[in-house]
């Protein structure tokens, strides 16, 4: 069973739990999904999941909870992160406020709140680097029940960063108006967007099962090629 962490001191949890969980069961992997509000969980974690909500806020209890310095020697010893909007603000190298206490797992600058305030949340179709491929079937959706379409992501950005500066081996997956909105560096991926706010559990599968194929049908994908 995999153990995994989603941290909890603020933010959107359940659904990255959710999302987690979709992932491991379409490749038949048993999955324990942990909350992390303290310190001593995170060592045990072998994937970990940092969800949106408020950066200024995350980033210092993080601190305070001696989570941070947990969550760095993770990064170090090679094991995922998937880090979503304030998470990825969180996990930057610098964020440009006094208020965020960058934790430095990706070798980007972001902007907070980039997309400006007539576009405060809104959905975008994604073309995202590395979704076509372990798919098992061939067809390039994720989902491995060989239905053959090749979607875009559903990206929902809700008061998003975007991200300026890509330094060191940082690989842009996704750009939205040109900017970075998903990036790689090692076992870390970042997203300006939600990917736990919609049923496509697709970014979920790339930053954790990377090099493991789906190989049963995600239910969303069967509820649509069945019309249940
Ligand atoms: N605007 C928030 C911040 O800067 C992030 C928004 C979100 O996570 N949905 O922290």
């Amino acid at each position: 069973t995999l153990e995994a962490g989603v941290v909890a001191v603020q933010g959107d949890v359940e659904e990255h739990a959710a999302a987690i969980e979709r992932a491991a069961r379409s490749r038949g992997r048993e999955v324990t999904v942990h909350e992390i509000r303290e310190s001593g969980i995170v060592p045990d974690c072998d994937l970990l999941a940092m969800p949106g909500g408020e950066s200024t806020t995350i980033s210092r209890l993080l601190r305070e909870e001696g989570i941070a310095s947990e969550i760095r020697d993770h990064v170090e010893a090679g094991k995922p992160v998937l880090a979503t909007c304030a998470g990825l603000i969180v996990a930057s190298s610098d964020a440009r406020d006094d208020r965020v206490d960058e934790l430095g797992l990706l070798d980007v600058s972001v902007e907070r709140n980039a997309f400006g305030r007539q576009k405060d949340s809104f959905e975008a179709p994604l073309e995202v680097t590395g979704l076509e491929g372990g798919d098992g079937d061939g067809d390039g959706d994720g989902d491995g029940n060989g239905n053959g379409d090749e979607r875009p992501f559903p990206a929902v950005f809700i008061r998003a960063p975007a991200i300026d500066d890509v330094t060191g081996d940082v690989t842009v997956l996704a750009t939205w108006e040109d900017r970075p909105v998903a990036v790689k560096q090692g076992p870390v991926v970042g997203t300006a967007f939600h990917p736990e706010l919609t049923p496509d559990s697709r970014i979920h599968g790339l930053a954790f099962f990377e090099n493991e194929a789906a190989t049963v049908p995600e239910e969303g994908a069967l509820e649509a090629e069945t019309g249940a």
